[in-house]
């Protein structure tokens, strides 16, 4: 058996704060497990009321799509719109109901869509929207007068860290 080597002189000044860490971290897991239930619980009850109180498509609007082969809605429509819905409580109060849409672009079909874009006249720069970001490993690659330039087009600050205590190894 080899004997421990001595830990690092380090661990004297982290020694109580980790222990605080890990018992403020032990507390978080036993919340979030029992807020998990609740959580989804609460989810599923928000997607029931607003699919009740602002529906995406009404029986109504759906029988005129139906009846009139298209994929407009009625013109009386009631259906919840993107954005916020409102509807009138008692009491004067109100549930407002915000319907959120992702809209992600899908870069596989990206060129093709920019393509038939462009035969339609209409162009495609105004619709999809070119986001720059740092190529780290490029940018820690470049020589110091380089990256101090590409600094003046950055702003650095830290981000949480992350800390993990790993047990010794069987
Ligand atoms: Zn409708």
């Amino acid at each position: 058996m080899i004997p421990d080597p001595k830990p690092d002189t380090r661990f004297a000044v982290v020694e109580d704060l980790l222990l605080l860490w890990n018992n403020v971290k032990l507390e978080l897991v036993k919340i979030q497990a029992t807020a998990a239930p609740l959580l989804e619980s609460e989810r599923a009850l928000r997607d029931q009321i607003m699919g009740l109180a602002f529906p995406m498509l009404t029986e109504e609007c759906r029988k005129y799509m139906e009846a009139n082969d298209t994929d407009d809605h009625a013109p009386s429509c009631t259906c919840g719109k993107e954005g916020t819905n409102t509807l009138k409580l008692p009491a004067k109060f109100q549930l407002k109901g915000t319907i959120k849409i992702d809209r992600k672009v899908d870069e596989a079909a990206l060129e093709a869509s920019k393509k038939a874009l462009q035969d339609l006249q209409f162009n495609p720069d105004t619709v999809f929207r070119v986001k720059t970001e740092l190529e780290v490993k490029a940018y820690k690659a470049l020589p110091k007068e380089a990256r101090k330039v590409v600094d003046q087009a950055l702003i650095i600050k830290p981000a949480a860290p992350t800390l993990e205590i790993v047990g010794p190894k069987e």
